[in-house]
C-alpha cells in the first residue's frame, strides 16, 4: 500500500476549504489509490468552526483518510507536508484600500512561508488560491528561499476551466473534448483567456476553435469578458463567491502537477517567469505549462499575434505594479 501524502489546507474553515477537504480525502486531487493526511489550518475565530470540519470529515468515514490535524498553529499545520493549498487569505472588505489588503497579506505570507521552508517536507508543492494570488505566492516565494520556485505556484486553472467551459456552451459540445485554452498573466480581471491555440475534438479530428466558433467578434469581446468577470456573476447569483469550482480546479491543478498532463494537452497554471515569451522575469505570471514526472515547464514556440501582445502586457505590467506595492509594504 502507499505511503500516506499529507496535505496542507489553510483557511480550511472557509467555504472553499469546506468543498475542497472532502474533494481530497476522496482522491480527487491525488488520486483515488492515494491515502492521505488532512493538515487543516485557520485562525483562531474560526477555530470551532474547523473543528466542526473535523467532525464531518471523522463522519464521512472516507477510507483514504488516515488522520487529520485541525490547528491554528502554523507550524504544526506545516509539520511533514507535502502538499500545501493556501486558501487562507485576508478578504477586501468595503471601503478597504488595496494597499490595506496586500499588506495583511503580506504579513500572511511572509509568516506562512517561514514555517513552511522550516517544517514542510522536502520538495514539498505548493498551491496559493487566495487573492491577491500570484502576488501572495511571490512573497511565499521571497519567504521561502529554500524552497524551489518550482515548487510555488497559483491558481489560474479555475479561469481555464471556465474559458473550456464558455466554449464548450457555446459550440453545445463536451467540455472534455476541448483544450489548450491559455489564461495568461494574473488572477484578476486583467487576466487574458486566449483561444489562439484551443481545439475541439470532432469526428473529423481536432479542429480549431476559431474555425468552429466562426465568430471573432464574440471571441476577442464577449467570451474574453465573461472569462474575466465570472467569479462577479457568480457573487452576484450565489451571494457568496465561487466555492466549488474553485475547490475542484484546485484539485484538477495538483492532480495534473503531481499525475502528469496528457499527450497534447497543456493547462494554466501560475508560475514563476524565466522571461518566456517576453512577461519580465520574477513575477508570478499564468502560462501554459505540461508537467510530467512532477514538474511543469512552460510550452515553447506559441505564436502570439498583436491583439494577444497587448493583452499579455498589460496583465504583466498590473503584476509588476502588484509586486511593487506588495515590496512597499514589507519596509
Ligand atoms: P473563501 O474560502 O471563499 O476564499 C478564500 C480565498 O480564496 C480568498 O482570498 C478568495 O479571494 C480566494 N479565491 C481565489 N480564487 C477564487 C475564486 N475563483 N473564487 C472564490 N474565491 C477565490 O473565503 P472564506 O472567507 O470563506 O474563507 C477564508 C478562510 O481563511 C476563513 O476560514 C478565515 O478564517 C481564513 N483566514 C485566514 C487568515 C490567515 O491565515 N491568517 C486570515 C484571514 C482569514 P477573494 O477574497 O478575492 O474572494
Amino acid at each position: 500500500a502507499k505511503e500516506p501524502v499529507r496535505v496542507l489546507v489553510t483557511g480550511a474553515a472557509g467555504q472553499i476549504g469546506y468543498a475542497l477537504v472532502p474533494m481530497i480525502a476522496r482522491g480527487v486531487m491525488l488520486g483515488t489509490d492515494q491515502p492521505v493526511i488532512l493538515h487543516m489550518l485557520d485562525i483562531p475565530p474560526a477555530a470551532e468552526a474547523l473543528n466542526g470540519v473535523k467532525m464531518e470529515l471523522v463522519d464521512a468515514a472516507f477510507p483514504l483518510l488516515k488522520g487529520v490535524v485541525a490547528t491554528t498553529d502554523v507550524v504544526e499545520a506545516c509539520t511533514g507536508v507535502n502538499v500545501a493549498v493556501m486558501v487562507g487569505g485576508f478578504p477586501r472588505k468595503e471601503g478597504m484600500e488595496r494597499k490595506d489588503v496586500m499588506s495583511k497579506n503580506v504579513s500572511i505570507y511572509k509568516s506562512q512561508a517561514s514555517a513552511l521552508e522550516k517544517h514542510a517536507a522536502a520538495n514539498c508543492k505548493v498551491l496559493v488560491v487566495a487573492n491577491p494570488a500570484n502576488t501572495n505566492a511571490l512573497i511565499l516565494k521571497e519567504f521561502a528561499p529554500s524552497i524551489s520556485e518550482k515548487n510555488i505556484t497559483c491558481l489560474t486553472r479555475l479561469d481555464h476551466n471556465r474559458a473550456l467551459g464558455q466554449i464548450s456552451e457555446r459550440l453545445s459540445v463536451q467540455v472534455s473534448d476541448v483544450k489548450n485554452v491559455i489564461i495568461w498573466g494574473n488572477h484578476s480581471s486583467s487576466q487574458y483567456p486566449d483561444v489562439n491555440h484551443a481545439t475541439v475534438k470532432t469526428p473529423a479530428g481536432e479542429k480549431p476553435v476559431r474555425e468552429l466558433v466562426k465568430d471573432d467578434e464574440w471571441l476577442n469581446a464577449e467570451f474574453i469578458t465573461t472569462v474575466q468577470q465570472r467569479g462577479a456573476a457568480i457573487i452576484k447569483a450565489r451571494k457568496l463567491s465561487s466555492a466549488l469550482s474553485a475547490a475542484s480546479s484546485a484539485c484538477d491543478h495538483i492532480r495534473d502537477w503531481v499525475l502528469g498532463t496528457p499527450e497534447g494537452t497543456w493547462v494554466s497554471m501560475g508560475v514563476y517567469s524565466d522571461g518566456s515569451y517576453n512577461v519580465p522575469a520574477g513575477l508570478i505570471y499564468s502560462f501554459p505549462v505540461t508537467c510530467q514526472n512532477g514538474e511543469w515547464k512552460i510550452v515553447q514556440g506559441l505564436s502570439i499575434d498583436e491583439f494577444s501582445r497587448k493583452k499579455l502586457d498589460l496583465t504583466a505590467d498590473e503584476l509588476s505594479e502588484e509586486k511593487a506595492l506588495a515590496y512597499s509594504c514589507l519596509s
